[in-house]
């Protein structure tokens, strides 16, 4: 297990606790990524332009570049004076050098494996949805959906995760997720998905990492995403193994984004087991929170819920469920089953059909909103963190 997490839970504040997730290790505590564009905040950005001795239209224009062509070299922006390009060139350095791009599911899921500055390699994962057997687009049109990563490994060490196995490297910073953000919007403008040429609708932060563990950049990626990049809040998921402190703060943003709450299980002696933080943040706690979330937001609430063969897939435990949201009132939740992808060498496997099966029925049963999500990319090492490992490994 990572260094952050050797303490025993119980005995951390919540401040410390929070602190652990979020500290590099010593070793990487020296080297912070550059700083990029994609950091600052608008107001930055408009103290950049002025710094440089640029007039306030430049800052446009630069927006215009970055965000809405998804261009990160200012070298090539002629419609900028030379001076001003070389002066630019400081605040967009290369975060992340892509080490391999692989495909699935006929090229509509796309994985790309990313080295940062300092060696560390991050993935994130585009998928395209709305097409027809031919690969054409289908007559709901076609969107596309981005998993991106917020840290370099994790430190919550969910035993069934294999970006939870090796521990937390570093926290990635506000740019180098934007980045992830702007490649994978660039990618899909090229016409380089089956499908043709088309806008990012979607992201998730189901990548590598606890998102709520590193606040600060996550939220300012996605402020980027939204004022940069024109993505609309509410196609944007944040998913959670349940720092309800941070739960709270996200419910106070104001914006109408989408929580999804890594639960795995409806009861803590399972729970603290398949997702250690629930030792500090029990079931109970972490539901009262979603439930908050919700009200304030107006958002419902996803719950992940990965069918694990025999550990968490018994009726019993659906009923549980569906009786522990359902005593926190209706229509502000539904659940989202998630076939266990199997990491290499691990004890934990994907459900029975006739499990997953009896699963669901117990759930609608409850009246409790509940669907299955496909398994994109599962002969890619679809499952969070496991390119990512197999890399560390060769
Ligand atoms: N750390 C955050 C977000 C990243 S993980 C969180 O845990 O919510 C995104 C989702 O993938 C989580 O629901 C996580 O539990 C799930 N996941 C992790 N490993 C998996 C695996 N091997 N198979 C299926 N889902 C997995
Ligand atoms: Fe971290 Fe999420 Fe993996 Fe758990 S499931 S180890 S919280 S990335």
């Amino acid at each position: 297990m990572s260094e952050p997490m050797s303490q025993p839970i119980q005995d951390q504040t919540d401040a410390a606790l929070i602190e652990g997730l979020t500290t590099p290790s010593p070793r990487q505590r020296r080297a912070k990524p550059p700083l990029h564009w994609a950091d600052a905040s608008e107001e930055e950005r408009a103290t950049i332009i002025a710094e440089l001795g640029l007039p306030k239209f430049r800052l446009g224009q630069v927006n215009g570049h970055y965000f809405s062509r998804y261009e990160a070299d200012p070298a090539s922006w002629s419609d900028l004076p030379l001076t001003a390009r070389d002066a630019l060139c400081a605040w967009f350095p290369t975060l992340q050098d892509l080490v391999t791009n692989v495909s699935a599911d006929r090229g509509t899921t796309i994985k790309s494996l990313y080295r940062m500055f300092d060696g560390v390699l991050v993935e994130c994962v585009v998928m395209r949805y709305g097409l027809r057997h031919d690969l054409t687009p289908g007559k709901n049109g076609i969107r596309s959906t981005l998993c991106v990563s917020s840290q370099a490994g994790c430190g919550i060490g969910c035993p069934f995760c294999a970006t939870g196995q090796a521990g937390l490297t570093r926290n990635l910073s506000g740019g180098e997720i934007t980045e992830q953000i702007r490649l994978a919007a660039a990618l899909l403008e090229g016409g380089n998905v089956p499908g043709g040429p088309g806008r990012l609708n979607n992201i998730v932060y189901m990548g590598m990492g606890e998102p709520l563990a590193n606040y600060d950049a996550v939220m300012g990626s996605v402020r980027a995403a939204v004022e940069g990049f024109g993505i609309s809040a509410r196609g944007i998921t944040v998913s959670t193994s349940g720092l309800v402190p941070r739960i709270a703060d996200l419910a106070r943003e104001g914006l109408p984004l989408t929580l999804a709450v890594s639960l795995h299980a409806p009861d803590n002696e399972l729970r603290d087991e398949l997702v250690p933080i629930n030792r500090r943040w029990p079931v109970g706690q972490v539901l009262d929170a979603a439930r908050a979330y919700f009200e304030v937001t107006g958002r419902r609430v996803s719950i992940e819920y990965a069918l694990m063969r025999d550990i968490n897939d018994q009726a019993e435990r659906a009923i549980m469920l569906g009786r522990e949201l359902n005593s926190r009132g209706r229509g502000w939740v539904h659940v989202n089953l998630i076939p266990l992808n199997p990491t290499p060498g691990s004890k934990w496997t994907a459900s029975r059909r006739a499990d997953e099966a009896e699963f669901v029925r117990r759930l609608e049963l409850a009246r409790v909103p509940v669907t299955i999500r496909d398994t994109r990319g599962s002969d890619i090492d679809g499952a969070c963190g496991q390119l990512a490992a197999r890399h560390s490994e060769s």
